[in-house]
Order: C-alpha cells, then structure tokens, then sequence
C-alpha cells in the first residue's frame, strides 16, 4: 500500500503545485495589469495637461490676434495720430505690454515711447528676414530683462516689413498657464523657435530634463509654439504605485487558487486519471499461461491487467486495482478486459478444454452486475473456451451473492477462488461458493524446500482439494524443483515466471505456436 500512497500523495503534490502556480500567476497578472493601468493613466493625464495648457495659450492669443489685424490700418499713419489709439488699445488687452508699427522695416511707433526709428530686421532678426510670427526674447526696453513674448501680424504675406509687434507678458501669462500638477508634472516649459521658458523660472533657457525625467511634447496647431512636460517616467511612478495593489492581489490570487483547488479534486483525483486512462487506452490486457503438470501442454492463461499511465510510468496491478475498488472502478476495469479478451478469441485455441481466467472483485458480484456484464460482453460472442472467474480471497468473500455464483456455474462458467490458504476463514468458502478451482498462492509455492510450515499448509492445501475433489493451480512456479514437487502431488495446472512471464494477450497466440 505504500507505493499506493506514494501515487496518492504525487496526486495531491501536483495539484497544489497547479494551484499555487495558477496563485502566482494571478498575483503577477493583477499587479501587472494594474501596473500597465496605472502607467496609462499618468500618460494620458500628462497628455491631458499638455492638451489644456495649449488650448489655453491659444485662447489667449486668439484676441490679440484679431486686434492686431483690425489695426492693420494704423501702420503708415503717423504716430502722433496714432498713439492715443495705441495705448487705448493696450488697456484693452491686458496681457500686452506695448504695441509697436512697423513700416518699410522700420519701428517707428511705440505705444510706450512714441515716436522711434529702430532697424525692424537688425533688433529682430527672426520675424523680419527668418518669417517666425512668435519670437520668445528678454526685454530691453521697458522692464530690462524680463521675458517677452512677441507676436508679429505683417501687413501681407508679401510685405513682411510692415506690420504691427505686440509685446505680450508671457512670464505672468505662463505662471498661471503653466502650472505643474504632482506628480506626473514636474515642470512644464513654453517652447518658441527653440527657445524655452520654464514656469517658475524668469529666465529663457534651454529647457534641459534631469537624469531621471522623461518629456513629453506637444504642439499648438494655430501658433507656433509647443508645450514640454517634464516628470518621473510613467513606469516609475506606477511601479511605485504597486505595493499598495498587492493586498488586492493577494486576495484574488487566494481566491483562484482555492477554485483551482477545489476544481482540480475531480480531474486529478486517482479516479479521474483510471476514468482517463480507461478512455485513452493506457490500460492493457497481458496474460500468463496456464500449464498441464502432467502433459507439459499450455491448458489456459490468466488474465492480468497492466496500466502503462504516461504520466506516472507503470502503475502495478497491486497499486491501481485495490484504489480502483475503492473508486467503484473495477467493474468498468472488468469489463475493459472482457471487452479486450473477446476482440481476440479468434485467435486464441478454439477449445473448450482451454481455460480463460478472469479476476473478478467480489464487489463485482454485487446486483448481479458481473452477470450482466457476462451477458452483454461475453456470451454474444459465443466462446467454445472455458470462462474461470477467480475471486481473490483479500477480498470479503463472505459478502459475494451465493445466488449469482449458482448462476455463473449453472451458466458453466467455472469459479476459482485465488490466494487460497492467504486469507482467514478460508475453508468456510469451500463449503458455500463450491469452488471449481483453488489457487495456491505464490507464498506457499516459494516455500517449498525452504520453508517447513508453509511446506505444510501447502501440503494440506493439496491434500483437501483432492478430497474435496476441486482441480488445483499453483500460481508463482519459479524453478524446476517446485514444478517437480507440485506435480508429484497431483496438482493440476502450474502457473509461473519457470514456464512464461505475463506477456501482451496479442503476443500469447505466438508464444503457444513457437512452443
Ligand atoms: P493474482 O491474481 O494472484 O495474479 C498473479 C500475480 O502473480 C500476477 O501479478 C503475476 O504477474 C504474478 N506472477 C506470476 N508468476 C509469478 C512468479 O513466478 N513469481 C512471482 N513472484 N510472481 C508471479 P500481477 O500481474 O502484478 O497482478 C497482481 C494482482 O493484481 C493479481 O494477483 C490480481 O489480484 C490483481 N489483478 C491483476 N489484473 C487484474 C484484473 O484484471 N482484475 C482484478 N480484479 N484484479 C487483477
Ligand atoms: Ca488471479
Ligand atoms: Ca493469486
């Protein structure tokens, strides 16, 4: 029963290693999904700043935009006439710091200083000869040094030499424009024409990221200027974010694991992998031959079954058959070898004088369900041989229905009863199931020239069968001296490794013809 146990707790390891292994997989899958989530939430969030800061950096330029080109009309005018209009309009518009006309590259109105005359195309070079609409510069005229942000409308598109410059406030519009928003937005800087001014900073900068930033950019699509965020990578701050999953993730992956548990208890159970093995044939009938002691003749064989289990290698009969009675799964286990034995009758010897042994589990006699089994799996194929069913005393014979054994002999089939003399109460068998066979078991066999009470009870054993008149099988015949022995006493049939190992039924009908 150990090796039994063995198998048992091989089950029960591999179906906790699939449910722990499917618990991992779930913890690893929740945290990666809520990672992979979490990360997609900070780029879209990232996204969706960038997206708002541009939108309202081109509604503040929107109106400036219009004024600009409804006072279009105003350049050529002279200045003196103009100027009123000019600072009018500034206080109109908050976020200008001056407006300035230009003509024939030339500045020659400013709403501040009044009349001027200053080389258009040497102080902004860009706008002038380089075509930009924006220019992010520092001021050098009214508040020294402090960011401006110059927005320039041109007469035409051909006359880009006169037209009207707004000096915007950019430093106070990007203050509250460009606020970051912890912690995905660490800095958020204002790009034009590769110039950059950063929220906070009153300087125009290179905007440059630290090592363990990431950017992110994105660009109006009216005006010339992008946006660059500045921030932790996405990954870092998900994976931070992790930890604080795991106690879901813990909880789902305990739950999956018990249902994979629970689950796993019909399909890896011993009665699942028989159930599997009966269907995908791992089951096969091998038999041993049965001989004549005193003609030497193969009389018969008895049928063994092996189970040959790919995931467990070979399982011995003495393993899978008392768990298979356990499982109430020695009936269908039966029934395979009937089925296996009837498919090659024709090519075993077509006498009735040949003997085929069955095991049958006393279990099987219960309801008459080895009877309609004969029934329906047997007799149809109408065998000339001679049926022996062998009831194995381990078993509770005391339980098997006398009315069925009637039956069966009635039926002619003959019953054998196996491991005779293993048992207790053995000969009160004798009496009422009137056997046609005893079986001596391989232990008394092995005993004889080694072991004097057994040598005994073997002796004895004989002796009552002869009375009794019930013919005799010696199972386990290992060498000449027992086969010598046992036949000097009379015993009938002779059965072991000294005369044929169990082979493949298909290979019986071989060996008897090379005999
Ligand atoms: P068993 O019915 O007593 O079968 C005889 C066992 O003795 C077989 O073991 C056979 O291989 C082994 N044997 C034969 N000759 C020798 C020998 O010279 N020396 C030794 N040491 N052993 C020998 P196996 O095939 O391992 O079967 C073990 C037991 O499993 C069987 O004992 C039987 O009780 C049961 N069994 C096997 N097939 C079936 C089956 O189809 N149905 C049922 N109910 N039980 C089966
Ligand atoms: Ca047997
Ligand atoms: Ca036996």
């Amino acid at each position: 029963m150990q090796v039994s146990q063995q198998i048992v707790s091989q089950f029960r390891r591999k179906r906790l290693f699939i449910a722990a292994t499917v618990a991992a997989l779930v913890i690893f899958l929740t945290l990666a999904f809520r990672f992979f989530e979490e990360k997609n939430r900070i780029e879209q969030q990232s996204h969706t700043f960038a997206n708002e800061a541009i939108l309202r950096f081109d509604r503040m330029f929107s109106p400036l935009d219009v004024s600009a080109n409804d006072n279009l009309g105003l350049v050529g005018q002279r200045c003196s006439d103009v100027r009123f209009t000019l600072v009018e309009k500034l206080a109109a518009l908050q976020t200008l710091r001056s407006l300035l006309l230009v003509e024939s590259d030339s500045i020659y109105c400013s709403s501040i200083f009044g009349e001027r005359t200053l080389s258009f195309s040497k102080i902004y070079p860009e706008l002038a000869i380089h075509n930009q609409r924006m220019l992010l510069t520092t001021d050098n005229y009214l508040l020294k040094g402090s960011p401006v942000l110059i927005l320039w409308t041109p007469i035409s598109q051909d006359n880009n030499k006169s037209g009207i410059l707004q000096v915007i406030n950019v430093e106070m519009m990007s203050n509250y424009l460009l606020e970051p928003t912890l912690p995905w937005v660490e800095r958020a800087i204002f790009n034009v024409g590769g110039k950059s001014l950063e929220y906070g900073t009153p300087l125009i900068q290179p905007a440059i990221p630290s090592e363990d930033e990431v950017s992110y950019e994105e660009a109006s699509l009216r005006y010339p200027y992008t946006i660059t965020l500045f921030g932790p990578s996405p990954a870092r701050l998900a994976l931070a974010a992790v930890p604080s999953q795991l106690p879901l993730a813990l909880l789902l992956s305990l739950l999956t694991g018990y249902i994979v548990w629970l689950a796993t208890a019909n399909r890896m159970s011993i009665a699942w992998e028989i159930s599997y093995g009966l269907s995908s044939h791992e089951f096969l009938v091998y038999c041993q031959p049965l001989i004549n002691a005193r003609t030497g003749e193969c009389d018969g064989i008895e049928l063994l079954l092996r189970w040959n289990n790919p995931r467990q290698g070979w399982v011995p009969p003495d393993v899978f058959i008392p768990m298979a009675e356990r499982q109430n799964l020695i009936a269908p286990l039966t029934r395979y070898v009937i089925n296996e034995v009837v498919s090659q009758l024709p090519s075993l010897p077509d006498t009735p004088d040949f003997h085929i042994a069955l095991n049958v589990a006393a279990s099987h006699f219960h309801n008459r369900a080895i009877l309609n089994d004969l029934q329906h799996l047997w007799w149809p194929a109408n065998p000339r041989q001679q049926l022996v069913i062998e009831l194995t005393e381990r078993d509770a014979l005391p339980v098997v229905d006398q009315r069925v054994v009637s039956h069966l002999q009635k039926a002619g089939v003959k019953l054998a009863i196996d491991d005779f003399g293993t048992g207790h109460s053995s000969l009160s068998y004798l009496k009422t199931l009137s056997p046609d066979v005893l079986k001596i078991d391989k232990i008394f066999t092995a005993s004889i020239g080694t072991d004097a009470i057994n040598a005994t009870v073997t002796d004895m054993v004989i002796s009552l069968a002869q009375r009794l008149n019930i013919s005799l099988v010696a199972e386990g015949v290992e060498t000449a001296e027992q086969a010598a022995y046992l036949r000097e006493r009379g015993v009938d049939i002779l059965q072991g490794y000294y005369f044929a190992r169990p082979m493949p039924l298909a290979d019986f009908p071989t060996w008897l013809s090379e005999r």
